[in-house]
């Protein structure tokens, strides 16, 4: 949008790029909109044990029901998110919103100590004074924020890594657990897993997915494993979508996994699993 498109030096406008940006200004007036009339809602996605299968977990996915463009994905209006700013309102309602899910399931004896796992923006995390604000609205909700874990994708620690990493330890001192995501599609650099603080590195699908073909990937998610015990993080593969994978994982020395093989996302009234996600804006 206009920011991004101020950093090209030699700018004008064909009649696609007038059409995408009209689309993107509605999208961001929409998105604005959005904000104030709550109009997004959360899939939770099953977090398992992978020897003997227990729920240990959920992972809230952020969903926007769109007045007129039916379910959007959140990969379709997260850079518009982050790019307005309007990511931080976005992920604060995401935190009350699963403070109040966790007391509507400690009301169900059968699901009691099962965690949430958020997502939170890498420009959320560069900003101390809504981090500060996030911190308090944990400290407000949660009682146990042990069963809150916090998932960042290591590209939010690229630039401005220190300040970063300073936030990332005042939200660390709340008592909620962090989580590496992604981890094997970027930079997969050693030093996140030696001095940040995650209890949980997450295995990117794509990198999941390799093991089959890829022999050398998966000697490295079985050494991460083994890294794991000395450095005191657990292994959470991800998008594993069939019995072989989920094999694969297991010998690789995985703990936890997340797919579709095992659960869909969902929202928790539904029955049905989230197919009809519209991926474009
Ligand atoms: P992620 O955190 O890596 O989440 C996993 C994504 O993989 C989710 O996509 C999930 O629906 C999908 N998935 C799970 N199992 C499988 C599988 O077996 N196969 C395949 N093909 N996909 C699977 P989703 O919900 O579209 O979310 C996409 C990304 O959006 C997330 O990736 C996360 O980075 C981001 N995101 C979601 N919610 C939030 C949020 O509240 N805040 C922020 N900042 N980002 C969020
Ligand atoms: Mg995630
Ligand atoms: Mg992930
Ligand atoms: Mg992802």
């Amino acid at each position: 949008q206009a920011k991004s498109m101020g950093r090209g030096r030699f700018m004008f406008f064909d009649e696609s790029m007038r059409e995408e940006l009209l689309a993107n200004l509605s999208l961001e007036q929409d998105l604005r909109q959005a904000v104030n009339n709550q109009e997004f809602i959360l899939h939770y996605q099953k977090i398992s044990e992978l020897i003997g299968s227990d729920t240990i977990g959920y992972e809230a996915l952020l969903r926007w029901q769109h007045p007129t463009k039916g379910l959007m994905s959140p990969t379709s209006f997260l850079e518009l998110a982050e790019e307005t700013g309007l990511i931080i309102d976005i992920e604060n309602w995401v935190v009350e919103s699963v403070a109040k899910q966790i007391k509507l399931w400690d009301e169900q004896p059968e699901d009691k100590g099962s965690f949430v796992s958020i997502n939170l923006s890498g420009k959320h995390i560069l900003q101390t004074k809504p981090v500060q604000q996030l911190s308090k609205l944990i400290q407000q909700h949660f009682n146990e924020p042990e069963r809150l874990i916090i998932e960042f994708n290591e590209k939010a620690f690229n630039e401005q890594s220190e300040r970063s990493l300073k936030n990332l330890k005042i939200l660390k001192k709340t008592g909620v657990k962090l989580a590496l995501d992604d981890y094997g599609s970027g930079q997969s650099s050693l030093n996140y897993l030696n001095n940040y603080p995650f209890e949980f590195i997450k295995l990117e699908q794509n990198f999941v997915r390799s093991f089959s073909t890829n022999m050398k990937n998966w000697e490295l998610a079985k050494s991460l494993a083994a890294l794991g015990e000395s450095f005191g993080f657990r292994l959470v593969a991800e998008g594993i979508e069939s019995q072989a994978q989920l094999e694969k994982v297991i010998a690789a020395g995985c703990e936890y996994g997340q797919g579709f093989y095992i659960s869909k996302p969902k929202a928790i009234e539904a029955d049905e699993p989230d197919n009809d996600v519209n991926h474009c804006a």
